[in-house]
């Protein structure tokens, strides 16, 4: 690890360079796909259950076509009125958190708090799995060089190649919002999939319910809907709709499993990096104090989790006790 680039033969050299390496595909197009794929599902959805769902679920025939409301004698029912609110705001509120699972701007490492005497393996190797040089002179003790950035950097925090700089209390690099999850969007993450969840498990009921409106069970099972589609039996909508509904299903489960996944190594005061790697030098005495590193005072957690809020966090990424 102290020997200098210069001593070192090609063999280990080569160790080294591959060593450091993050083997993850590279950014744009990935990102790109990844970051449609988030928009294009939760605005269809939306539309769809604005426009055909909610309306199916609760207007009779006539206010669907427009045939009738209040001024026609038949109140539009306020459980209609209640369900286009809840679309509305699980929209707003899965928008606002992927707005600010995004900006990881807050989780860069500072690089004035980089030594002045530059020193550090030039070579390249970086610190993307944490197995950077030590520090370099006056550094505090844990912080390790990264020489991608030419800079020290905490403990805990790790080089993203994609996003291309050093990132507190590094996570995982997330391709559906482009940016690394770190120490203050790691709650945004988990409440933007908790509105994925929820979303989706209310799309969900929806479309099976339509579905069996307008069908029999057996439409349900992809070939039979295909066929009934290609043999004029059903409606365009009908089809699409129950493609939608497995989109709806396999939202819910991914978003369940990574929820459950963030929550269990929060509990243990680790970020992935960590569990992977069976590190658990940070934990908290309890799961509630683990907790609260993530996601502040239990106030502070609401206010997040409802509001376009962001309150500050007990911890500034750079100061770690073990
Ligand atoms: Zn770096
Ligand atoms: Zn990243």
């Amino acid at each position: 690890m102290g020997k200098s680039v210069a001593n070192l033969t090609l063999t280990e050299k080569l160790h080294r360079h591959y060593d450091s390496r993050n083997f993850q595909p590279q950014d744009s197009s990935m990102t790109c796909f990844a970051v449609s794929v988030v928009w294009v599902n939760t605005l269809s959805l939306a539309a769809e259950g604005l426009l055909v769902l909610l309306p199916s679920h609760h207007l009779s025939g006539d206010q669907r076509s427009g045939g009738d409301t209040e001024a026609g004698g038949r109140a539009v029912p306020a459980g209609y009125r209640w369900a286009q609110a809840a679309v509305v705001w699980l929209l707003a509120e899965t928008v606002c958190q992927w707005w600010f699972l995004r900006d990881g701007s807050r989780n860069i490492v500072p690089r004035a708090r980089g030594p002045p005497d530059g020193s550090g393996a030039p070579d390249g190797s970086g610190a993307p799995d944490g197995n950077g040089a030590p520090g370099g002179n006056g550094a505090p003790k844990g912080w390790r060089r990264c020489s991608v950035c030419q800079m020290d950097a905490p403990p805990r925090s790790h080089h993203c190649s994609i996003c291309q700089h050093c990132v507190l209390k590094r996570d995982h690099h997330c391709y559906f919002s482009g940016s690394c999850v770190g120490l203050h969007n790691q709650r945004h993450f988990i409440y933007f999939l908790m509105y994925v969840v929820m979303a989706s498990t209310y799309a969900v009921y929806m479309q099976t319910a339509f579905l069996l409106r307008k069908e029999d069970a057996s439409y349900l099972f992809p070939p039979v809907a295909m066929l009934k589609m290609l043999t004029a039996q059903t409606t365009v909508l009908s089809f699409v709709i129950m493609l939608h509904l497995y989109l709806s299903v396999i939202s819910a489960c991914a978003a369940l499993g990574f929820m459950g996944w963030q929550l269990n190594i929060i509990s243990k005061g680790q970020t992935s990096y960590e569990a992977m790697k069976g590190l658990s030098k940070y934990r908290m005495r309890t799961a509630y104090a683990n907790f609260r590193c993530v996601f502040g005072s239990p106030l502070q957690c609401c206010a997040a989790f409802v509001l376009p809020v962001r309150p500050a966090l007990p911890d500034n990424g750079l100061d770690w006790t073990e």
